[in-house]
């Protein structure tokens, strides 16, 4: 059987990297998604997922993931949890409950503390600097509170057929304490059926989780539709419902991927950078963006992929 790995943002190459190896060796995407979201969180310089994140206005790192396993629908997920080191580990664990698969701030420390997870400040120096520098330019008026975010959501597809799908972030730059988005919400930043494929959005959760937009792909996908039909059509609608019911959208890009290892990207911003390996295609970054109602993507150059983390 054919094996695949899709994932959001440039952070997410040597993840897939590693990725890969598993999957063509026939390990369980399980275990390929989640070595590959915890290079991410483990690596400081990608700055909008775990050890050196985004921090919210109070200058705390509070971190959002999910895993959700296509054969089972079991998912585990955890929402605005601080000081511990692989969130998306955690979430994992949390998908072998029948109850309680979704904790929250403290609660979420508490089970992870007990579980037996590594306790870690994920507040870098670079980070206190750029919350510093933020909340100075946020006084003089220049930027908006939540520039800067990105998730990383990867997708796999085992030789056994099982689909995955894993998502980690720090959230909103500037986030109010407690503000979960919808990385940790099934349906909205993830979504994942192994009879039929797997999907994943990164951008303003606020936006994202209006269209339940993963869940919304892989149905479209279970339509019939190609997944970049799937994605295309699910980001444009979405795009549209906001801008004629609320007058703007925010960041929205998906990627997805069948149980074929067909895969599918849409956005509705500039520059989304995404990563892709299949049975057929080495691990490939490419840059995405939306014009006339349409997504294009471009391979990146390796000069980009060398100056650029996200
Ligand atoms: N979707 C994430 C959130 O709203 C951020 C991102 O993916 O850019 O928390």
């Amino acid at each position: 059987m054919s094996w695949g790995v899709i994932g959001t943002w440039r952070m997410a190459l040597e993840g897939i990297m590693e990725a890969e190896k598993l999957l063509k060796d026939g390990k369980s995407s399980l275990d390929a998604i989640e070595v590959a979201v915890k290079m991410v969180e483990d690596c400081p310089e990608y700055r909008s997922v775990g050890y050196g994140g985004l921090p919210n206005r109070d200058c705390e790192i509070e971190l959002d993931a999910a895993f959700m396993d296509g054969d089972t629908f079991s998912i585990g997920a955890v929402g605005s949890i601080k000081d511990f080191k692989n969130p998306i580990s955690i979430a994992r664990k949390l998908m072998d409950e029948r109850y309680n698969i979704f904790l929250v701030g403290q609660g979420a420390e508490r089970y992870a503390h007990t579980m037996g997870f590594q306790r870690t400040n994920m507040l870098t120096d670079y980070s206190k600097e750029e919350w510093k520098k933020k909340k100075s330019e946020i006084k003089l008026d220049k930027l908006k509170a939540y520039d800067g975010h990105d998730t990383v959501g990867i997708v796999g597809l085992d030789r056994n057929g099982k689909m995955a799908v894993a998502t980690s972030t720090s959230g909103l730059f500037m986030k109010r304490s407690g503000r979960i988005g919808d990385s940790p919400l099934s349906g909205s930043g993830f979504y994942a059926d192994s009879e039929i494929g797997a999907a994943s959005a990164t951008g303003v959760g606020e936006d994202i989780m209006k269209g339940c937009i993963s869940y919304e792909i892989v149905r479209l996908m279970e339509e019939g539709l190609h997944p970049q039909e799937a994605a295309e059509k699910a980001v444009n609608k979405l795009n549209q419902k906001l801008i004629s019911k609320r007058g703007e959208a925010k960041d929205i890009s998906v990627v997805c991927m069948n149980n074929k290892g067909e895969w599918g990207v849409a956005t509705n911003i500039n520059k989304f950078s995404f990563v892709v390996a299949t049975e057929a295609e080495e691990p490939t970054v490419y840059i995405a963006s939306f014009s006339d109602g349409k997504t294009t993507y471009v391979k990146a150059t390796q000069e980009w992929i060398d100056t650029h983390t996200e």
